[in-house]
């Protein structure tokens, strides 16, 4: 893992970008003048906290800025007894912000890889979705920034990664279309290549095959 790949999966932060972090106070305030701009009285008595409250509610949502994917991903188990087949977690809850409007992505994404020679605790590749999830993000580049990840630390096979997601900024507001998802997938490797690997990954995370005996 060289410093050029860590720098290709970790994208610009703030303060990569060389602009500091404003103080808390800075961004109640910041708060305080969109409840203005929405039109209510921030000093109201059910308005008064709120500014507290979402500034503490974006520290949850965006954790992922603090934390390293190659830090995450870099303990690996390389006892495998030879395991060759297809590692797949599927129906990992997803929950992220677009970066456009800042509203909620809610849905699921499935995660495979072909291990080559090491294998990863499987929390981690959820725990790996969480990370890119809490970011500002659109969905596009949510799932290549996981499969990527996953591919430049693990050096597997293959990495495939899908995720199915409803925006709010799309159900609530704009065109207002309720009960649309989008899905995305990004492919590397096998998954690529060989349409029999790639076939087998959506037939499990479709329910098909062993999977749906579980
Ligand atoms: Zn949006």
């Amino acid at each position: 893992m060289n410093e050029l790949i860590a720098r290709a999966i970790s994208p610009a932060t703030a303060a990569a970008a060389g602009s500091p972090r404003p103080s808390r106070e800075a961004a109640e305030a910041a708060v305080r003048t969109l409840l203005l701009w929405a039109g209510d009285d921030p000093d109201r008595e059910g308005l008064a906290d709120t500014p507290a409250r979402v500034v503490r509610s974006y520290e949850e949502f965006y954790a992922g800025y603090a934390q390293d994917p190659v830090e995450l991903l870099a303990r690996t188990f390389e006892e495998t007894d030879g395991y060759d087949g297809m590692v797949v977690l599927r129906d990992i809850r997803v929950e992220s912000h677009c970066e456009h409007h800042l509203v909620p992505i809610i849905g699921r994404a499935h995660v495979a890889y072909l291990p080559h020679r090491r294998v990863v605790g499987i929390s981690k590749l959820a725990r790996v979705v969480d990370l890119y999830a809490r970011r500002l993000q659109i969905q596009e580049k949510l799932t290549a920034q996981v499969a990527n990840a996953i591919n430049d630390v693990l050096e597997p096979k293959g990495v495939a990664v899908v995720i199915e997601a409803a925006h709010q900024c799309m159900t609530t507001r704009g065109i207002h279309k309720p009960g649309v998802t989008m899905v995305t997938s990004h492919m590397l490797g096998a998954f690529r290549d060989d349409a029999s690997t790639r076939r087998e990954f959506l037939a499990m995370i479709r329910g098909g095959a062993v999977a749906a005996e579980a």
